[in-house]
């Protein structure tokens, strides 16, 4: 027997999800976004599951590079582009296409010789978040510059929104950042792209040539709605099992700093899953946790390989008793929230040592 701990993957869920986001949109074409190890699904998991999709996009040459290797011949889009001119030689090698973001990177571009292979450009426009692209000022400068270059094929406009997961920013709503990169691309008849998942579910009415879904196609909603709400299937279940348990008097404290105080006698379970497996060790006391498919809470605090639920509504709970501490039956969405974050953190955190097993 091996530790219980594993992260179950629904390579059908992610099939399903990937649809969502094409009928949300139909007109788009679908960059599935794969980053950080396809948001801790496993990469090659994402490339099964999202295999439908028109191109897979990631920030990691790497994993662009394992992609090819294990058979992906359609697209793959560099998110961040290219750091370095041996990485830009491998962008040319393998066919990928890459987001320019920076002078720094146009300049790198200029000084490649030419060549036959053609390479397709994403110009990443800063409409207003302020993290990576070009001002609205200078795009079309830029645009020119890569226009004059022999191996630069496709130019594709990107612009990445800060605020597509609400219907009520604070500030810098979708449409202000649309407003700016109309004006920034004023006369550039290319495709463009826009949307993540937030702006997918939530706007899906813009006016996109590609869409670049992340968070939905793993099953966790961007926000104002749930997963479900929004036709959604959870795709990773993180499974565990009752390794023991105690009964607890009155008055008696579980764990570090006896952080929880039984008010009355009780039964403890000891789950083998803790903030080494990527569960979050700030989830306070009372977090969901389901146990036998009945929901309860968290107790005391999370250690390292172990967490603490309270078994009071389950009393037929034994050693082997099955533990979701996210995904089928437990929204993740939920879960983060109580623990203070978002589902995509929870996911990318889920560690080395989990198995990720795909559901058969
Ligand atoms: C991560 C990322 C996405 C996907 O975002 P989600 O909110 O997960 O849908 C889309 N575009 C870019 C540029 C990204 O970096």
């Amino acid at each position: 027997m091996s530790r219980p701990i594993i992260a179950q993957i629904d390579i059908s869920a992610m099939q399903h999800n990937c649809q969502v986001a094409r009928f949300r949109v139909p007109t788009a074409k679908v960059w599935a976004v794969v980053k950080a190890n396809a948001y801790g699904h496993g990469l090659l998991h994402g490339m099964e599951g999202f295999a439908a999709a028109d191109g897979l996009a990631l920030v990691e040459l790497e994993g662009a590079l394992r992609l090819r290797q294990a058979g992906w011949i359609k697209p793959i889009l560099l998110l961040e582009g290219f750091f370095s001119i041996e990485e830009l030689s491998e962008v040319k090698k393998h066919g990928l296409d890459t987001v320019v973001h920076c002078e720094e990177q146009v300049k790198m571009l200029e000084s490649l010789k030419c060549g036959n292979e053609k390479i397709t450009v994403h110009l990443k426009i800063n409409t207003g978040m302020n993290r990576l692209g070009f001002v609205p000022l200078v795009v079309p400068l830029i645009y020119q510059r890569l226009k004059e270059l022999s191996f630069v094929g496709k130019i594709i406009l990107l612009t990445h929104f800060a605020n597509a997961d609400t219907l009520r920013p604070l500030l810098l709503p979708v449409t202000d950042q649309l407003q700016n990169f109309e004006m920034a691309t004023i006369g550039l008849k290319e495709e463009v792209s826009l949307s993540n998942s937030g702006a997918i579910l939530l706007y899906p009415h813009l006016k996109t040539d590609w869409i670049r879904p992340g968070i939905m196609l793993y099953g966790a909603s961007p926000g104002e709605k749930t997963a479900v709400e929004f036709g959604l299937r959870p795709v990773m279940t993180l499974r565990s099992e009752i390794i023991a348990i105690q009964v607890v008097k009155k008055g008696q404290a579980v764990g570090y700093g006896s952080a929880f105080v039984a008010q009355s006698e009780m039964l403890i379970g000891v789950v083998a899953c803790g903030y080494a497996d990527g569960y979050p060790r700030h989830a306070p006391l009372g977090t969901p946790v389901l146990v036998e498919g009945v929901k309860t809470r968290l107790i005391g605090r999370v250690s390292m390989d172990m967490i603490t639920v309270d078994l009071t509504p389950i009393p037929k709970a034994c050693i082997g008793s099955k533990v979701v501490l996210w995904g089928e039956g437990l929204d993740i969405d939920e879960v983060a929230r109580s623990a203070g974050t978002i589902g995509y953190e929870l996911m990318c955190a889920v560690s080395q040592r989990v198995p990720l097993v795909k559901r058969v």
